[in-house]
């Protein structure tokens, strides 16, 4: 998606562990105009497919979410993050490494937003390990629900997640994908 390419070259800043700065439009300030976007974008990658509801995980997936769910006219669900330590007897939990900060902790549905039988498509701002958009896969499963599959906007393509999901079989669309990054310059795969 040539715009978000733009952007993540004019206003992207790579930091050490191969984190990409995108606060500008993506992490912090949005931009509701690339979003809207990003949303038409993922309806089209997934056009022919039904899909019930779009699910992510807070907080940098809710704004993507919600615009992706407008163009499709369905709800958003974002999973919420709680300590490793905490413990549900309701809805659905999974583990989950975060990328960026190196913890471990437990994303959480409530059983009454994921039901059995919805079509959900999954979107995330980036792909890096996999853990989060597995962890939400997980999610997906426990709740008998049916995966149409992974909308990511940026994903780091020299970084494992993206071969993790399409071994296992999902379906896996991503606006931008970084070939490779070093400190000061990244490519894009073709
Ligand atoms: P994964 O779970 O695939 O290892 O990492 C994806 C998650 O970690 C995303 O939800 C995102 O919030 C965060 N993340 C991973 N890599 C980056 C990055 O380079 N930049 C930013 N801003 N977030 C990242």
């Amino acid at each position: 998606m040539e715009p978000l390419k733009q952007r993540i070259l004019s206003e992207g800043k790579i930091l050490p562990n191969a984190v990409l700065k995108v606060d500008g439009f993506l992490n912090h300030q949005l931009d509701p105009q690339l979003l809207d976007a990003i949303g038409e974008e993922f309806t089209h990658r997934f056009v022919g497919e039904r899909i019930d509801k779009v699910l992510t995980v807070e907080a940098s997936g809710i704004a993507i979410a919600v615009f992706t769910a407008k163009a499709l006219g369905v709800k958003a669900v974002f999973a919420k993050k709680f300590p490793a330590s905490k413990h549900f007897d309701q809805g659905y939990s999974a583990q989950v490494i975060s990328y960026t900060k190196q913890t471990t902790h437990l994303i959480h549905v409530d059983g009454a937003y994921l039901k059995p039988g919805e079509r959900v498509l999954i979107v995330d701002d980036f792909l890096a390990n996999g853990e989060a958009a597995m962890g939400l896969v997980n999610l997906v499963n426990q709740a008998q629900a049916e995966l149409v599959g992974v909308g990511i906007v940026i994903e780091k393509g020299f970084q494992p997640g993206g071969q993790r999901l399409r071994e296992a079989g999902i379906h896996v669309e991503s606006l931008a994908i970084i070939a490779q990054m070093s400190e000061n310059s990244l490519d894009f795969a073709p």
